[in-house]
């Protein structure tokens, strides 16, 4: 973290999540990210599924990295890669083993044959140093796996395991402005995975888009900086949101959280 040691270590640090969960609602950010509330989620079997199948998927590509082929049991890396002790009982953790290992084949099929692979979960960090309009702050993004394709072009892959088909706009430019930044090569391909259905969209990064998305970025990051404004915002992914039950002031149950699901239809 060399960055982070030449920067004030209260200097703002935005991934996309942070930058898409303030778009989406300021208390959200506001409570996840300055008050750092802690809520008991419980247990999510598509987390813990997407968890693991990142990590096998991981620990494959290390291996096709270092001998160029895949030897290892895919269904002996997803059971080492998914947690049993976070399952309440063995049929559903082995459920879950055979979609992970089947997911990671999935993933390892998507991968172009001749991929040279640069960096795999790497976090990538741009440290703005401020203007007159903003003040510092460091951009960053986890990569699921970075290569470099037989034409001499980059992609970054991005693997997703839900049953959500949409590109996640702020997350692809800002990824692929960072890893045009990083290794300096263009163009820059951001592709993303969907493992559940087999699919991949592509699509390439233009000057236009790096100065939009740059520009976007350092509006948001000044807004945060600035705000005294943490209002919520109801949208359609409230009820997947960790403070839905517990801290949301639109909760009309909030000190007693045992009807909260009810609370949407009661604040419209
Ligand atoms: S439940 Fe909805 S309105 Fe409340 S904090 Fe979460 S995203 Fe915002």
């Amino acid at each position: 973290m060399a960055i982070l040691n030449r920067f004030a270590s209260d200097t703002l640090i935005l991934y996309p999540r942070n930058l898409n969960t303030f778009e989406q609602c300021r208390e959200q950010y506001k409570l996840q990210h300055i008050d750092k509330l802690r809520v008991r989620t419980g247990f999510k079997r598509e987390l813990e599924r997407g968890i693991a199948t990142h990590a096998a998927l991981a620990r494959c590509l290390n291996q096709i990295r270092q001998t160029n082929s895949v030897t290892a049991d895919l269904q002996k890396i997803a059971r080492s890669t998914l947690k049993r002790a976070k399952y309440p009982d063995s049929k559903t953790w082995l459920e879950d083993v055979n979609t992970v290992a089947h997911l990671t084949k999935i993933g390892l099929s998507l991968l172009p044959e001749e991929a040279h692979i640069l960096a795999i979960e790497e976090t990538l960090e741009y440290p703005f140093r401020g203007d007159d309009k903003c003040q510092p702050f460091i951009l960053a993004a986890k990569v699921d796996v970075i290569y470099v394709d037989a034409d001499g072009s980059l992609t970054h892959l991005d693997w997703k395991t839900g049953t959500n088909g949409q590109v996640d706009d702020i997350q692809n430019n800002v990824t692929r402005l960072l890893v045009g930044v990083r290794y300096k090569r263009a163009p820059v391909h951001s592709s993303t995975a969907y493992l559940s259905s087999g699919m991949m969209h592509t699509s390439i990064l233009d000057r236009d888009e790096v100065m939009d998305t740059w520009a976007k970025v350092q509006d948001i990051a000044h807004e945060i900086q600035t705000t005294k404004d943490w209002h919520p915002t109801r949208n359609p992914l409230c009820p997947w949101c960790r403070f839905y039950t517990d801290g949301c002031t639109l909760n009309p149950n909030r000190q007693n959280t045992s009807n909260a699901p009810t609370w949407i239809q009661a604040a419209m």
